[in-house]
């Protein structure tokens, strides 16, 4: 059985859905962010916090847990600023908990979401996981906390741990079953097909005079359902003892302006967007693009859908989304 904490959430639900293919799975999910309708109905579902101790001694003395997926964190960048106590108490403070009580279990087996936040302000192009980690924001800061807490973890207690780096994670499941599903949005694709499909008046490109070819901030937009098969690829290197501790990047390697992701979208669509310039949001830095050459060489992972591939998924999705 593997323990999947924030299941019903976008990033947690596309992995969800390819795991309950092979493995029994139980969801633990509090819904703050996440939904119970995007959670697979071959998964076991428990509403619940990570960072409550009852609910975690009561999962893992009823199931037997060979591994925890842990997807349940806060991850907005501009909110993380404006609030970070709510970030240091859930990414931080619970996590802990939550690693305390598999140390308490004997359950030997991690794999951590984490971000290309924890780089901060990147002095290369193409960034790989030796570059120095320099968060400039609180949520890059809280994820970076954890993965130290994960390496004093590994030493002391024998916990075997697969970090991943997301760079941008976008698309939806090509069913369109499940997708990205915020309240309120604030990521790039989904406001822009918002307002292509008339739910929003326009879209704000935030900030104009960044050290980039166009001034708009560049990123890396990878698939959630290339994510997912990452996290699968990852699940059993640790499972099958090839791996202990190791950290990953996920990216495409491909590096998107915003305003290349409006053109794509207008081109995927049809439609014209209506764009407004505004100020810089707050933490953001000007370019965040990765290598992914570790994963692929060493978990034989391959990504399957560039940036027009992932907004075909992601209109499809919202065609249908009620929201
Ligand atoms: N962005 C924007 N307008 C929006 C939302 C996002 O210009 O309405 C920009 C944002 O400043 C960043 C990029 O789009 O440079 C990607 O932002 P998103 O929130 O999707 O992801 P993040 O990079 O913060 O994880």
């Amino acid at each position: 059985m593997i323990l999947v904490i924030g299941g019903a959430g976008y990033v947690g639900s596309h992995l969800v859905k390819e795991l309950v293919e092979t493995e029994e799975v139980v969801v633990l999910d509090n819904l703050s962010t996440g939904f119970k309708s995007l959670v697979d109905s071959k998964a076991t579902f428990i509403q619940g916090d990570l960072g409550d101790k009852e609910v975690l001694n009561n999962i893992f003395t009823t199931y037997s847990i060979k591994a925890v997926m842990h997807f349940a964190a806060n991850s907005l960048v501009g909110e993380s600023v404006t609030n970070p106590y709510k970030y240091y108490e859930n990414n931080v403070s619970a996590t802990l908990t939550l690693l305390k009580a598999m140390v308490d279990h004997h359950v030997k087996n991690f794999i951590f979401s984490s971000t290309a936040a924890t780089y901060g302000i990147p002095h290369i192009n193409l960034i790989d996981e030796n570059q120095p980690t320099n968060p400039i924001n609180p949520y890059g800061k809280t994820k970076l906390m954890v993965e130290h807490i994960l390496e004093d973890f590994s030493s002391a207690y024998g916990l075997n741990y697969i970090v991943l780096r997301y760079f941008n994670v976008a698309g939806a499941h090509e069913s369109a079953t499940i997708g990205e599903r915020h309240d309120p949005e604030t990521h790039l694709i989904p406001i822009i097909l918002q307002h292509l499909l008339g739910k929003r008046e326009k879209i704000s490109v935030f900030g104009t005079d960044y050290d980039t070819p166009d001034g708009t901030c560049i990123r890396d937009y990878i698939h959630a359902t290339d994510l997912a098969n990452a996290h699968i690829l990852a699940l059993n290197a640790l499972l099958q003892e090839q791996k202990q501790t190791e950290t990953y990047n996920l990216g495409n390697g491909n590096g998107f302006s915003v305003k290349e992701v409006i053109k794509t979208c207008e081109e995927v669509t049809g439609r014209k967007a209506n764009v407004q310039y505004a100020d810089r949001r707050l933490g953001d830095p000007s370019k965040l693009v990765a290598s992914s050459k570790k994963i692929q060489k060493e978990l034989g992972w391959e990504p399957q859908f560039n940036l027009t591939n992932i907004i075909e998924d992601a209109w499809k999705w919202h065609k249908q989304s009620k929201l």
